[in-house]
């Protein structure tokens, strides 16, 4: 672990994007939070309906951020749900490939860099060929943004069902398929890995592990969440930070790794009686310091 002086941490959390103000107000209340980093998704999670982007307010968003020291380049993008590279449903992988180079074509116009995305569902094919589909699908994408260096980055899954990357050298076979390696890279999400069965109290252990699978280089971004189920569960069920079964000081190790420095962190943690936990649990990240706020009405008003 380092020394917060030395460290980049770029830290921040899942932030909305929503009317009136878009991408304004994405900007806005990453900044309430004090995040240096943030995600968001170019319209609804659930769905692939976007509006134009002239009505985004980027420029604005862009102006606060940047006013505030902070650079574009350290915000995200997190692909809708619903988008599965990895179908077997030919109608589907054209549907798919055609929502990802529009949306990669909107980061382009942003100057935003990293585009997570889930490497999907086998459905009712096999782990191989999902494998294969993915990447091809990928691969058309990337053939058909190539004007722009936008990162695809792909995020590693709790193994729920037939998701096909809940293990690194899943990862890395999807990777290896992949023509323009410098267009591809790897989100790992702590809850996920978590669930999938690897034991992340020992980080210098795992990602030993990532690199001997997928090469640490390819690490761009990360989720932070603590988890709601024990170690290899295969659930995703994402629980707010000291409060899951992985536990504070561990994902603490996480976000102050050397081998973490300089890579994009994103919580995705759940409200709190309708509030957004962000400002309180990056608060306590930094300082490494865990409080009960969660059940103590005192520290409440902390933030
Ligand atoms: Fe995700
Ligand atoms: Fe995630
Ligand atoms: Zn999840």
């Amino acid at each position: 672990m380092s020394n917060n002086s030395d460290y980049n941490l770029k830290l921040g959390s899942h932030i909305g994007f929503v009317a009136p103000k878009y991408f304004l107000g994405s900007v806005q209340e990453a900044l309430s939070f004090k995040e240096n980093a943030f995600m968001f998704y170019t319209g609804a999670p659930q769905n692939t309906k976007r509006i134009p982007f002239e009505r985004f307010n980027f420029e604005a968003g862009k102006e606060l951020w940047e006013s505030n020291g902070f650079q574009v380049s350290d915000i995200i993008v997190h692909c809708p749900y619903i988008v599965n590279p990895a179908t077997p449903d030919l109608d589907k992988q054209v549907f798919t490939i055609d929502f990802l180079v529009q949306d990669i074509k909107r980061l382009h116009q942003m100057g935003i860099k990293y585009y997570v995305l889930h490497p999907g569902k086998y459905m009712d094919s096999d782990l191989i060929t999902g494998i294969k589909n993915c990447a091809y699908v990928i691969n058309q994408v990337i053939k058909l943004t190539n004007d722009t260096d936008v990162v695809i980055c792909l995020e590693t899954m709790a193994g729920l069902g037939t998701e096909i990357a809940a293990k690194f050298i899943n990862l890395a076979d999807i990777i290896h398929q992949i023509k323009e390696q410098k267009r591809i890279g790897v989100c790992i999400d702590t809850c996920h890995i978590w669930d999938a069965g690897y034991d992340i109290k020992d980080p210098d252990n795992v990602l030993k592990e990532f690199d001997d699978a997928v090469g640490l280089k390819y690490l761009k971004c990360m989720h932070i969440n603590d988890s709601k189920n024990k170690l290899g569960c295969k659930k995703d069920r994402h629980q707010n930070i000291g409060y899951g079964e992985i536990g504070f000081d561990t994902l603490v190790k996480w976000i102050f790794h050397k081998d973490t420095n300089r890579v994009i962190k994103v919580l995705e943690t759940p409200y709190v009686n309708g509030k957004a936990p962000y400002g309180i649990e990056i608060s306590m990240l930094k300082s490494k310091k865990f409080i009960d706020w969660i059940n103590n009405e005192n520290n409440l008003k902390i933030d």
